[in-house]
């Protein structure tokens, strides 16, 4: 029987991104609209593993699946690591992406070329659900799952202006030199190859493999 794996999100460049990065996994991929899953989970965590773990906590536990989240965002150095966890809430609610990154835009205003080093960072965890008491994973405080983590850094300059139209959220001003090119001038092929996002699905694949191997299977 081929096992269902949650894809937990409801960014649809982050589901764009994913279809193709876990094409050819041996597992039925599934993401939460498709799933009928509604539920948001509010991002309180501090860093993006603690989040990445709530998101994928959470679902395992509303879905019952094996579960992959993601947490990521934006560092600035010139910003402190700015917006840091806060990249999809860096304007308030019902803003675009471009409302961000102008908003990025502006915080820069006056910085050089050699000070708007920044970087995106991805944390993917993994959940399996696992009631701690047979029959009794509904009661509050005995339910767990098995988690595990994998983290993907990708480094790169933020631009004085947008370039590019594919990709989402920060890409158009995320400067790649070795590639002259912003991340949203690259394919999509491209960018998962260098990306956080592939970078860190990759290792979770890799982490994904040995969890299946583990004994004490749910
Ligand atoms: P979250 O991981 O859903 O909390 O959202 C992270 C936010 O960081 C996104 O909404 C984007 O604004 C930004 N972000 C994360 N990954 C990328 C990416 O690959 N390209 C551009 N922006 C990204």
């Amino acid at each position: 029987m081929t096992r269902k794996l949650l894809v937990a999100t409801h960014n649809p460049g982050k589901v764009r991104e994913y279809r193709e990065l876990l094409a050819g996994l041996p597992l039925e991929v599934t993401y939460l609209d498709a799933e009928g899953i509604t539920l948001e989970v509010e991002e309180t965590g501090a860093t993006f593993a603690e989040n990445a773990i709530l998101k994928a906590t959470t679902y395992a536990r509303a879905s019952g699946l094996w579960t992959w989240a993601d947490d990521s965002g934006l560092e600035v150095d010139a910003l402190g690591g700015a917006p840091g966890v806060y990249s999809s809430r860096y304007t308030g609610p019902g803003a675009s992406d471009a409302d961000r990154y102008r908003k990025l835009l502006d915080a820069l205003t006056g910085v050089s070329w050699d000070k708007r080093t920044a970087r995106f960072r991805c944390t993917v965890a993994l959940a399996i659900p696992h009631p701690d008491v047979p029959g009794t994973s509904e009661v509050p405080g005995t339910w767990s799952s098995r988690i595990r983590t994998a983290d993907g850094v990708c480094e790169g300059i933020i631009a004085f202006g947008p370039t590019g139209d594919n990709g989402f959220g920060y890409d158009p001003v995320f400067y790649l030199p070795e590639h002259r090119a912003t991340m949203a001038q690259l394919p999509a092929e491209a960018k998962n190859r260098i990306s956080h996002r592939g970078r860190a699905a990759r290792e979770a694949v890799r982490v994904l493999k040995e969890m299946r191997e583990e004994p004490d299977q749910p």
